[in-house]
């Protein structure tokens, strides 16, 4: 029975908020806690929102062959550690991942069980208004993080499964509707 959950889509468009409301619905839902190169956001804290890495101890930890799947994603690295599934996986705990589209891709390669949700913004102009809203990036990286949306979107048609995140109750009554239904 599918046990792992990979939540993928552009910046911006709503999987964080998406599923912490996912956790509060499903019982016994637990969220991998990524990797990643990037610094720390006001707020964020090592362990919890992401562990963070150098840059020396993340490629280590690729060499070392630590990663399910790894990914560069607007010039940071980011990926998700053999840790925090083989255990729960094991013990059937159900797991959700949200990653970009290159990670989940890998990981439909390795774990083609897992069950993959893409969630696409109502618009790109959405999307922009969403990571504006947010305030956690620059004019700059807002741009940098448009321009791969674009190419993510075309990603799609590879995806069991889409969501629409425009009003966000309904986006998340569809994604539970998803997972409950794999969990049975
Ligand atoms: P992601 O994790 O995909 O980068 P976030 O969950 O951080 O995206 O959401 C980006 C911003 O968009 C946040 O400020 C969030 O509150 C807002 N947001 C999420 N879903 C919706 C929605 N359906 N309608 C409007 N704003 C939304
Ligand atoms: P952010 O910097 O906004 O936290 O994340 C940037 C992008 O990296 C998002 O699309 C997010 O889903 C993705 N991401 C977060 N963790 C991982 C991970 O473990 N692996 C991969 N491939 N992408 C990730």
């Amino acid at each position: 029975m599918a046990r792992v959950f990979v939540i993928t889509g552009p910046s911006g468009v709503g999987k964080g908020t998406l599923i912490r409301g996912l956790i509060e619905r499903i019982d016994g839902l637990q969220l991998s806690v990524s990797a990643t190169t990037r610094a720390p956001r006001p707020g964020e804290s090592d362990g919890v929102d992401y562990h963070f890495l150098t840059r020396e101890e993340f490629d280590r930890r690729v060499a070392a062959g630590d990663f399910v799947e790894h990914a560069d994603y607007a010039g940071r690295s980011y990926g998700t550690l053999r840790s925090e599934l083989e255990d729960r996986v094991a013990a059937g705990v159900p797991v959700v991942l949200e990653i970009e589209v290159q990670g989940a891709r890998q990981v439909r390669a390795a774990m083609p069980e897992a069950v993959q949700v893409f969630i696409a913004p109502p618009s790109l102009e959405a999307l922009r208004t969403r990571l504006i809203g947010r305030g956690t990036d620059d004019a700059g990286e807002v741009e940098r993080r448009l321009k791969v949306a674009e190419q993510e979107l075309t990603a799609q048609p590879e995806f069991g499964h889409v969501v629409i995140n425009d009003r966000l109750d309904d986006a998340l009554d569809a994604l539970t509707a998803i997972v409950a239904g794999e969990l049975g």
